[in-house]
């Protein structure tokens, strides 16, 4: 994979503007999630990108809680972000609040009541949509449109001492019914909501809306580079109105395209549906695309940065491969993960001529990728698990693994010769049998024989028991949001797969939460949040195959 390595185009505006000396040269972005969900990773390439930028030119990114909507939004999702935005590897310079700002919105609407820019209207929701015209008709005028700027400010003031109830008014910006974008036509800058508000309690039961908040939030704060997704582009000019007629701090808005991935969702409210539908266990199932689900897939921090920098920032929507994400991973994780053995659907190999109640400790290397990761200790015995795909009775010829006659090398042990097997009642084989090389000891061969397989093992009488889930897509297709129907319709039945009874290797018994591991042969794994040393749980985080690699030099 290149590098990237000439600047985005936020980039080249930012580096113009500190040129031009515009605000000193300062850079001041934010990341302003609504706290009515976890974050996903397109919220985390928009992390990456806003603290990314302030750092690479020595400037500040605030997070702002925009939590204007007070129905949906909840304190335990705000605690989520905070967590989410850490793990990431980023620490906000201010921690803020639109709704800290609700007293100074109040006001912001007061002085352009008091400019005639702005009215109280009873109108419906109905009727202010009947009104609004379309892109090829303009709108008509409200018939509240004409009232004076004093009747406008005992209204409002009546609004916010809750005389009127949900719906019955609202407060507009007086532009233009006839503005070719329709967001100018008298857009509504607050609404009546009876509603208790997770940090602001009942104090407030008119609250602004995006639009009336989001921007003059921005100027408050006096943000330098407010980056949103393409989604807004339109809004940029009411975002422009609104601090022009309030002569405030020019913050500027600047968008770019939302990053999707294939073979999920990402719409939060998509994702609470899955979560209150009971299609996965919560916000961190390990198969959610959400920063939580992921961390506790294993997926490493460093690897999610990576992906967002390889993606880099576009100006369309575009659908991302998540192969290029599994990519990310495994390159991290072949650095960092040490490798240990665990079988996962277990067949005993009996070393018929190994001395019985014996065993040997061998020495293995955790992490040929690093120097430093030492060495383990790894106990073998006369049994031992190996995996029920390694042994068949009749092999084609170039299976080298084990079949009758065939050698294959026990990983870091000895070179074992297969002799047979038992199998039970229903022609289900119960035990491989092999003698051993003695002379082919790992470390200390002198026996003079190559083989062409190795395979991984686990002691029987050492082994510790561990169950693991293995994880496959969430969806049966690359984009389920645009298929028919609905996106539920596609999920995968087979995405989760539970193993009851895997044996893994000793020095695995007392691995924590949120600990790496390569299963020799069989992918990365990662501790479950909720395993215990008595019950070990274990996460496929990715397997060690590469099919995106595969892809990209077809
Ligand atoms: P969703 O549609 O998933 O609910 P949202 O845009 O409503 O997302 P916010 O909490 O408002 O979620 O988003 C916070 C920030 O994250 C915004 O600046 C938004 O533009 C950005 N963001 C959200 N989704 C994506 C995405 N898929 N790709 C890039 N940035 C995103
Ligand atoms: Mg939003």
């Amino acid at each position: 994979m290149s590098e990237e390595k000439s600047l985005n185009f936020l980039e080249e505006i930012i580096e113009n503007d500190i040129k031009d000396g515009l605000h000193s040269g300062r850079v001041h972005t934010r990341f302003p999630p609504e706290p009515n969900g976890y974050l996903h990773i397109g919220h985390a390439t928009s992390i990456c990108l806003n603290f990314g930028l302030a750092k690479k030119y020595n400037g500040k990114c605030n997070l702002r809680f925009d939590d204007t909507n007070p129905v949906t939004e909840e304190t335990e999702y705000v605690d989520s972000i905070k967590n989410d935005i850490r793990w990431l590897g980023f620490e906000w310079d201010n921690e803020f609040y639109a709704s800290d700002y609700f007293e100074t919105l109040y006001n912001f609407a007061v002085t352009l009541i008091s400019k005639g820019l702005a009215y109280v209207d009873d109108s419906s929701a109905e009727q202010i949509a009947a009104t609004k015209g379309s892109t090829t008709t303009p709108g008509s005028d409200s018939p509240f449109r004409n009232r004076t700027v004093e009747e406008n400010l005992t209204l409002f003031s009546d609004m916010r001492a809750g005389k009127y109830k949900d719906g019955e008014k609202t407060l507009r910006a007086k532009i233009d019914m006839a503005h070719p974008n329709l967001l100018l036509r008298d857009p509504l800058m607050y609404r009546i909501k009876h509603e208790h508000h997770h940090r602001t309690g009942n104090q407030w039961c008119i609250y602004p809306m995006y639009d009336f908040a989001h921007g003059q939030s921005d100027s408050i704060e006096e943000i330098t580079h407010s980056i949103c997704t393409l989604e807004f582009i339109h809004h940029r000019p009411l975002y422009n109105w609104f601090i022009e007629q309030l002569g405030i701090f020019p913050s500027r808005q600047f968008e770019f395209a939302r990053r999707n991935l294939t073979y999920t969702v990402m719409s939060k409210r998509k994702l609470l549906q899955l979560v209150n539908e009971n299609h996965v266990s919560g916000w961190d199932d390990p198969r959610m695309p959400t920063i939580s689900g992921m961390r506790r897939r294993g997926y490493p921090a460093e690897a999610l940065r990576r992906f967002s920098d390889v993606i880099g920032i576009a100006k369309r929507e575009n659908i991302v491969d998540i192969g290029l994400l599994e990519f990310c991973v495994r390159e991290q994780l072949n650095k960092s993960a040490n490798r240990v053995m665990a079988v996962l659907d277990p067949v005993k190999l009996v070393i018929t001529n190994y001395p019985e109640n014996t065993s040997e400790l061998f020495a293995a290397e955790n992490n040929p990728e690093d120097p430093e990761s030492g060495t383990r200790e790894l106990p073998f015995s006369r049994e031992v698990w190996i995996e029920r795909e390694d042994f068949m009775e009749e092999a084609p010829k170039k299976f080298f693994r084990l079949a009758p006659g065939n050698m294959v090398r026990l990983k870091s042990a000895y070179i074992v010769k297969c002799e047979g097997c038992i199998k039970d009642e229903n022609g289900v084989v119960t035990e491989v049998h092999c003698t051993y090389l003695p002379e082919s000891k790992s470390g200390n061969d002198t026996s003079g024989l190559t083989v062409k397989g190795t395979i991984h093992w686990v002691s029987a009488a050492h082994a510790h028991t561990a169950k693991v889930l293995l994880y496959d897509r969430l969806f049966k297709v690359e984009d389920p949001s645009n298929e028919d129907g609905n996106f539920k319709d596609y999920i995968n039945p087979g995405s989760m797969q539970v193993l009851d009874t895997v044996y893994i290797e000793p020095s695995l018994a007392f691995v924590t939460p949120g600990t790496s591991v390569q299963f020799m042969r069989k992918g990365y794994f990662c501790v479950d949040t909720l395993s215990t040393p008595d019950n070990l749980i274990f996460n496929r985080t990715v397997t060690l195959k590469d099919a995106w690699a595969k892809e990209q030099k077809k």
